[in-house]
């Protein structure tokens, strides 16, 4: 006999429907739930073991702890000492280097509540824009690339759209080890429709690769000139829809003049694939009546990330497949709720509901209903900014969480010695692992998936409400009490809900009238749907809103989608002769980011136990390494030192680490983030994880 629960899968952004069993012992079971629109019943490796990570709780922080000095130990202490301190510490600070001296960095596996109590906190009554999360290491370049070019930082289609497709092209991802479930759709597409072509982009062979009819084994940092190539040849073959491109876009002329002036050998040269190669990418594209894009990280995560962005969706703007069913830019997301979070405003350039930040009547329309103090116009600092800013003395207090940036930032070393520098650290985390733990003054226990009740919304605009199952152990708290009591603490009014829901209603109201409308949602309607799709203004009585841009309006002043022309150079520091390789990075099939949750799971240790690096046997050769061989990779950044795995699916001249370990026994030679570099694309502030110059030598 058990009780059953409905919630949502709280690591890719694919956003599963999951059903929680829990029986009189309260032991946890999963599956996948049949009657979600997403999976219908199917999970990944990493979902359908989803409960050990919350039964195991051997390693959950269980009560608040504090430590007076750098010099003492951290000891337990209560909620109402530690909220306390944390408040006077804070004020202190602020009243002594003013409001844009502490700085929130969260995560985009927070959920939209929690995202948006801790928004409102600072933005609207500290008054600084400090809030970054590690989405901007994720969808930044998507988000600004999406404004740009539609208006608004939307994804106009929806999952179901990939099965109407007849050409999906997928740019630098692997979504048959990222976004699985989403994959496992996309192989029954192909499988009713053998004529659905498939493109891969990307300098390594892949598991998505496999499902691929032509795979673009490009070098790094080259899909710029790769996606100008493929629009030259559209142009040239008549592929292009000339009426949408004259009453919906602006742009196009000089678009033209750009990709005509690099010729198709040049590109071919640039990429290292052939000719005939990007022909046949093109000419699939052109035949297609309809096409989609799909792309995560190869694009996102690079110095001209926006741009590289901007170059796919303008394969839509000049053959008119966007805003119809099976076409569209379709940017994956990472994590669970960077989505939801963007819709609260939940990072440090963004206002709720997408208000813009530069905007005196959008900052004004926040503040009086929030009634707060009035909103700062000044961009806060971003991710990264954040911990230059620790460095260099600007910054005196972080609150990190739901994330751990000392293994998911570039540059990590520079991470640390930025929190040893820190004033003052808070960390809200539920696992006494994360690295940040070593550096906190301050640690507050939070409850995870399964113990508090919330909303995150998917790589679709999928809105879902995930419901709470047992109580958290210990004193851990949800999130969003946990800042709300804070907040309280501070002397904000405004702060005081009974519950989630309340949270949520406040929310909803603030998008009254904006483009992401959801006024007519709550809790009760969540419930009695399971999911739906912004926008939801007053008045929806359906799912939502499976598909933007029908009408070929788009957001920007003219109503007119933006074809944006620039050069197609990567800005990444090249190789040398010092360090001659390309260092790319990425996931694994059955880890999540830095594995605080994935890394208790035996059965997901069981695929890939140990991290490594892959490289070419040729490069390998060419200095004297062997598999199975330790490899020390290095460059001015620092080292790693792993087991070398050789392999001929990696390009030539490039090497590929894992991105998920951490320090392993108080050693940092399996970190991955030694090596890359915080370079930063100029709008996007996303940092350059897929380019790094490395070298690598037999240790
Ligand atoms: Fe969870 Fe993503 Fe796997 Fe679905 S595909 S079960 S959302 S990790």
């Amino acid at each position: 006999m058990s009780t059953s629960f409905k919630t949502t899968c709280c690591y890719c952004g694919v956003g599963c429907g999951i059903v929680v069993h829990k029986d009189r012992q309260g032991k946890l079971h999963v599956e996948g739930d049949k009657d979600h629109p997403v999976n219908k019943g199917m999970l990944c490796s990493k979902g359908m073991n989803l409960h050990y990570t919350v039964m195991d709780t051997s390693d959950r922080l269980l009560y608040p702890e504090m430590r007076y000095n750098r010099y003492l130990p951290r000891q337990r202490v209560t909620w109402d000492q530690a909220l306390e301190r944390t408040a006077a510490v804070f004020k202190q600070i602020i009243q002594k280097h003013g409001p844009d001296s502490v700085a929130f960095y969260a995560s985009g596996q927070c959920l939209t509540e929690e995202y948006y109590v801790v928004n409102k906190l600072i933005k609207g009554f500290i008054g600084s824009n400090n809030i970054d999360t590690n989405s901007r290491l994720c969808m930044s370049s998507a988000v600004a690339a999406y404004k740009m070019a539609l208006g608004e930082d939307s994804v106009p289609g929806n999952y179901d759209d990939l099965e109407l497709a007849d050409c999906i092209f997928v740019a630098g991802a692997n979504p048959a080890w990222c976004h699985p479930i989403l994959w496992r759709r996309i192989e029954a597409a192909k499988a009713a429709n053998p004529s659905l072509k498939i493109i891969v982009s990307d300098p390594r062979v892949t598991q998505s690769c496999a499902l691929a009819n032509l795979h673009l084994q490009l070098h790094p940092g080259t899909d710029i000139v790769l996606h100008h190539a493929i629009g030259r040849i559209l142009i040239e073959q008549g592929f292009t829809d000339h009426t949408f491109i004259s009453q919906h876009t602006e742009g196009f002329t000089r678009y033209k003049e750009t990709v005509m002036q690099r010729s198709l050998a040049s590109a071919a040269a640039i990429c290292g694939i052939s000719e005939t190669d990007i022909i046949e990418a093109a000419t699939y594209i052109g035949k297609a009546k309809r096409f989609m894009t799909l792309w995560t990280m190869g694009l996102n995560q690079s110095v001209v990330g926006v741009n590289k962005n901007l170059s796919l969706i303008n394969l839509h703007l000049i053959t008119g497949h966007i805003g119809k069913p099976g076409c569209g830019p379709f940017s994956l997301t990472g994590q669970p709720n960077a989505m939801g979070g963007r819709e609260v405003g939940g990072l440090s350039n963004l206002l709720p509901a997408h208000r813009l930040m530069n905007n005196p009547a959008h900052r004004k329309e926040v503040q009086e209903f929030w009634g707060g103090v009035p909103l700062s116009e000044k961009p806060g600092l971003t991710a990264t900014e954040m911990f230059t800013a620790l460095n260099e003395g600007k910054l005196k207090a972080i609150w990190i969480l739901c994330t751990n940036p000392l293994v998911s930032l570039p540059e990590a070393r520079l991470a640390e010695a930025a929190l040893q520098k820190a004033k003052f650290v808070v960390v809200q985390e539920i696992s006494s692992k994360p690295e940040t733990l070593q550096y906190a003054d301050v640690v507050f226990p939070a409850a995870a998936w399964t113990e508090k009740e919330g909303t995150m919304t998917n790589a679709e605009r999928r809105i879902s409400y995930l419901q709470k199952v047992a109580d958290a152990p210990g004193e851990a708290l949800p999130d969003a009490e946990i800042i709300c009591r804070f907040a309280q603490k501070m002397g904000f009014h405004g702060f005081s809900y009974n519950n989630a829901a309340e949270i949520y209603d406040e929310h909803c109201r603030l998008t009254a009238g904006t483009n992401i409308d959801v006024s007519g949602l709550n809790y009760a309607l969540l419930k009695e749907k399971r999911s739906v799709q912004w926008p939801y203004p007053k008045g929806t009585t359906d799912l939502g809103t499976p598909r933007l841009f029908t009408d070929h309006q788009f957001y920007t002043p003219s109503s007119k989608a933006v074809i944006h022309s620039f050069d197609d150079d990567n800005k990444s520091a090249p190789p040398d002769k010092d360090y001659p390789l390309i260092l790319t990075t990425g996931r694994i099939r059955d880890q999540w980011h830095t594995m605080s949750k994935t890394g208790k799971v035996s059965k997901l240790k069981q695929h890939i136990p140990a991290p490594f690096l892959e490289i070419h046997p040729d490069d390998a050769k060419e200095r004297d390494i062997r598999a199975d061989d330790i490899v020390e990779i290095f460059n001015s950044n620092g080292a790693v030192r792993v087991k070398a795995q050789l392999s001929t699916s990696i390009k030539k001249g490039v090497v590929f680490l894992p991105m998920h370990w951490g320090k392993i026994l108080n050693n940092d030679l399996s970190r991955a983030n030694n090596l890359t570099h915080n370079r930063l694309d100029p709008i996007s502030k996303q940092p350059d994880f897929k380019y790094a110059a490395v070298q690598v030598l037999p240790y």
